[in-house]
């Protein structure tokens, strides 16, 4: 389930060159670097005429998927979705961002170690950015941490990141003129989460790939396909 509680973005790093949102709304001519609150705000309390959450329990809710939950804009608006979390507690929610320094900003009060039923990803494509992140991650009082790394666009080595996270999902960047994804990196960033104990999911190809020395395009529609043909990923 998703909720997007804003909407609009501004490129802040290296793995936004593509960014999807922006693509969508350069076809669509809305202006990306507005960000506004949508009609969906509240959408995780709506109640229907029976007096039900709209929301169905025990799902996970993809939070701000057409912006960063973290973004200074949303400043205003951050601590009343933390209550509405709160509220939902029968609900997941995941929300990803490039910007963890702006984590502690806005929290709640009864915040603590943090809710049971937020997860929290970190995006990271390089090594640069991810050593520059994810030691900000590793500082905080989440829950549920995650890292993300897509677009990858070089190797990137996460041993010294990997305590307290659950997951590492890896994923190459979609775009005719994407960057190169080197499947030998795929394959080592799921070595390096194997030795800690840590899940690993390889979600998407990118649409330009190497394996063995050989190179591929890969249409945008397959990309997720050929990532799960490949049979990687590993649960703990
Ligand atoms: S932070 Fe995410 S949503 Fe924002 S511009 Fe970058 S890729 Fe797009």
């Amino acid at each position: 389930m998703l909720w997007n509680p804003w909407r609009g973005c501004h490129r802040c790093s290296e793995g936004c060159k593509y960014c999807y949102i922006h693509k969508g709304d350069q076809r669509k001519k809305i202006d990306t670097d507005i960000i506004v609150k949508t009609k969906d705000f509240a959408k995780p309390i709506k109640l229907n005429d029976k007096n039900e959450y709209l929301m169905r329990t025990n799902k996970i809710v993809y939070v701000c998927f057409s912006s960063d939950f973290l973004i200074n804009e949303a400043d205003q608006w951050r601590l009343e979705c933390y209550q509405m979390m709160r509220e939902r507690s029968d609900l997941n929610f995941l929300f990803l961002t490039k910007r963890i320094e702006r984590f502690l900003t806005i929290l709640p009060n009864d915040w603590g170690q943090g809710y049971d039923n937020i997860t929290v990803g970190v995006s990271v494509e390089n090594q640069q950015n991810a050593d520059h992140r994810l030691k900000i991650l590793n500082s905080l009082p989440i829950k549920h941490k995650n890292i993300i790394c897509q677009p990858m666009i070089g190797p990137i080595d996460l041993s010294d990141h990997l305590d307290d996270v659950e997951l590492v999902v890896v994923g190459g960047e979609s775009d005719r003129n994407g960057r190169i994804l080197n499947y030998d990196w795929v394959l080592n960033l799921k070595n390096q989460c194997l030795n800690k104990h840590v899940s690993f999911s390889f979600r998407q190809c990118a649409s330009n790939f190497i394996k063995d020395d050989n190179y591929y395009h890969i249409p945008t529609r397959q990309l997720i396909s050929q990532a799960k043909k490949a049979g990687i990923d590993h649960y703990f």
